[in-house]
Order: structure tokens, then sequence, then C-alpha cells
């Protein structure tokens, strides 16, 4: 019987433990396997060098893990993937991808805006990959005869940009192209329904969804998986059991997780719109947030990141100095909410005129809603965005059409 996603989430890659007379799986922590039959053992080391699942004993920790297997199970299963491979981080799995593609070409088509440091490794010649980045528009006339993958995010960090999955797909033609999810989840986009041949999520964000485990993950087909696999094992980009572990207890509440902050973000976000010391504010669920109608056709939700303006550094400055509950830090997709500043943090390695094309600007801010009471968060951001407003002229006119239920006693805290 197929479950729904939230049963799936749930029940992902424990079928067996009622038999092994358990609850939770063991991890296993084992760096080596005892090996009973020298045959045996060659058989099933033969299999993991060709990227194929142990024919018995796992032989080595490097070349597979029995609990890093089960999240990457259950997470194949949430993409709709046949198989799925876990690394030691996002950027590991980005390297991986990048050195399995090489094999069929030295170029790479790469979408901007991307996560700062993904767009700084396909800058750099590290992996003799020569990129052209492009908007979503350009990626047909960006492939050559020797591009081997097409890179995009959506929605894109830090700007919260919604590519059409299935559009950059249909120009990329004969290459494939791997949608780096983080920001959505399995919960709400899947991007393989939409043509692409992989999937990538930082499992360090909202998988794991407790701002306590390292890791990422790449979602994908047979021939990708079993690539993927030879890269890990030659370069030994493992992630540890215990942080596998980790990642397939968070995937259990990630719906819960994410259509829980994503709740909170909607609300936060229609309020920062009306918000005096405030720009523009960046959502899919804002009205112009969605310009290509990709709500519900490719994305289930607007999700739980926003994107918002103040008019300078120093305002952003002066606002993540005055947050109290939010807190200022990298990273996403935690319980708690955090906020960071793009243009100096997350985005600092990308050039000036690249943050510039893709609108990250000093003013921006990226806030990561948690799952706290949403009138706490909103309490804390009312009471931080006046110091902001030192710094710009204090008479914008309030949007009140926009929304016309705006609390206004909150306006001002
Ligand atoms: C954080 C992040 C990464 C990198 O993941 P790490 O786990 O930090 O290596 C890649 N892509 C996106 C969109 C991210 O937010």
């Amino acid at each position: 019987m197929k479950h729904r996603d939230t049963t799936r989430a749930v029940h992902g890659a424990r079928e067996d433990l009622r038999a092994l007379g358990v609850h939770v799986p063991p991890i296993d922590l084992s760096t080596t396997y005892p090996l009973d039959d020298l045959d045996s053992a060659t058989a099933s080391i033969d299999a993991l060098v060709e990227g194929k699942a142990p024919v018995g004993s796992p032989i080595y920790a490097r070349l597979h893990n029995p609990t890093v297997a089960r999240f990457e199970e259950a997470l194949a299963n949430l993409e709709g993937a046949e198989a799925a491979v876990a690394f030691a981080s996002g950027m590991a799995a980005l390297t991986a991808a990048l050195l399995a593609a090489r094999q069929d070409g030295e170029h790479i088509v790469a979408v901007r805006p991307l996560y700062g440091g993904s767009d700084h490794l396909l800058t750099s010649s590290l992996l003799g990959l020569e990129t052209t980045f492009t908007d979503p528009s350009g990626v047909r006339d960006a492939i050559r005869p020797n591009t081997s993958l097409v890179i995009l995010e959506t929605p894109a960090n830090p700007t919260l940009q919604l590519v059409d999955i299935a559009d950059v797909v249909a120009q990329a033609g004969r290459v494939p192209v791997l949608v780096d999810s983080t920001f959505a989840t399995p919960i709400l986009q899947n991007p393989l329904a939409h043509g692409a041949t992989l999937v990538l999520h930082s499992a360090t964000k909202y998988l794991g969804g407790h701002g306590d485990v390292l890791g990422g993950v790449i979602a994908t087909n047979e021939l990708w998986t079993r690539r993927l696999r030879q890269v890990r094992i030659i370069t030994g980009a493992v992630i540890h059991p215990t942080a596998g572990y980790a990642l397939h207890r968070g995937l259990q509440t990630l719906s819960l997780r994410v259509l829980a902050a994503q709740d909170n973000a909607s609300l936060l976000a229609r309020r920062l719109t009306v918000h005096p010391a405030i720009g523009r504010v960046i959502y899919p669920g804002l009205p112009g947030g969605d310009p290509l109608g990709l709500l519900d056709r490719q994305l289930r939700g607007p999700g739980a990141m926003i994107a918002f303006e103040v008019d300078s550094h120093e305002a952003a400055r002066a606002v993540l100095r005055n947050l109290k509950l939010i807190t200022p830090a990298v990273s996403l997709g935690s319980v708690d909410s955090l906020i960071q500043h793009p243009a100096g943090l997350t985005h600092r390695v990308v050039g000036a005129e690249a943050k510039a094309s893709a609108g990250i600007h000093e003013g921006l801010l990226r806030l990561s809603v948690g799952v706290e009471d949403v009138e706490d968060l909103w309490d804390d951001l009312a009471q931080a965005l006046p110091h902001a407003s030192r710094h710009l002229q204090l008479d914008r006119p309030v949007n009140s059409d926009l929304m016309p239920w705006y609390p206004t006693h909150v306006a001002t805290g």
C-alpha cells in the first residue's frame, strides 16, 4: 500500500524494525566489518566499487553504512527518486555531482543566484570545470557541446527567485539538470517530477531541522546514484552514521516543521510588507512574489524563508543588533528563527557585479522563520525594526490596502 507523504516521512526506511525487535533504527558505528568468507567479501567490494549496493558485508565504512542508507532510502522515497546518496555536507554533495558530471564534459551552466558557497565553488577553477552563469531564460544559449550539467536553485538563496524547473529542463535538452531544493524541502517541491535528473538538499537545513547536524544529499536515478557513490568512495566525503541517524529522524517531523514555519512566515511576510522601516519584502506567497505562477504547479507552498530590504547596511546592522528572540546567524531551516545579512555573510564571496544583478543589496536581510509562536516573532521584529528607521526617512507611506487586517498595535513597537 502506498502511503501519503506525511506517513512516508514518519515510517520511511523503518519497515524492518519490528522484525528486528526494536522501535528505532540501530546506529551502526563500525568502520570495518568482519568478513566470514573472502569470496563473498570480494563480490561485495566489486559491487560497491561499481556504485551498487553491497551484496552482503558493507566491508568498510567509507564504502557503505547501513544507518546512512536508511536516511538515503527515506529521502529518496519522499523525492520520488530511485535512490539517494548522502554526503558530509551540502557542499560535499555538490562537489560530488560536479565531479561525477565532469566525465561527460567540463562545462557547467549555472542559473544565478545560487547559495554563496555554490557560486564560489563554480567560479573557482578548483574542479577543472568552466561555468557559464546565466539567468533562467538564458540556459538554452549557454549550453555547449561539452556542457555536462545545468544547476539551479529554486527558491533561490537568498532572493527567493522562483525558477520554472520544467522550462529549464526543456532548454537544457540532453543535459541533465540539478535542482538545489534546500529551501523547498521534499514537502513543498519534488524537482524530479518536473524533469530534473538530480535534486540536492543541504540536509544541514530543514532535513535535520534543529541546527545540530551537517549533511548533504542528492536524490536521483540509478545511473547517477552509482556515479555519486563512486565519487563518495573515492573522495571520502562520507557523512557520519550519527548524522545519518539524526537526518533520518529529522525527516519524521519534516512536514510538521515546514508547514508550521510556513504558516508563521506567511503571516510575518504580510505584516512586514506594510512596516514603515521596510522597503521590498520578497516572499513567494505575497502578491507579485510568484511572477511565473509556480505556486501549486511546482511549489506546493510559499515556504518559510523571507527576504526583506531595509535602506542600508547600517540599517541592516541595527536590526540584527536589536533582535532578541530571533538569532542573527547564518544557516536556515531550524526550529528556531535565524536572520542573516547575505551581502556581508553567506554571499560575501560572490563578486560585486553578480551580487548586484541578483538583487543582493546591502540592505537585504534573509529571515528563516521557525516554529515559535508567531506573535513572539512579530513582537521581536516590531521592537527591532524601528532601529532601522533611524537610517531612513520615516514618512514612507504605509500601503494599508495590501493588508486591511494589519494589526496597527504592532506597527511600531
Ligand atoms: C547551506 C546551503 C548549501 C550548502 O550546504 P552545507 O550543508 O552548508 O554544505 C547549499 N545550497 C543551499 C541552498 C544552502 O542553503
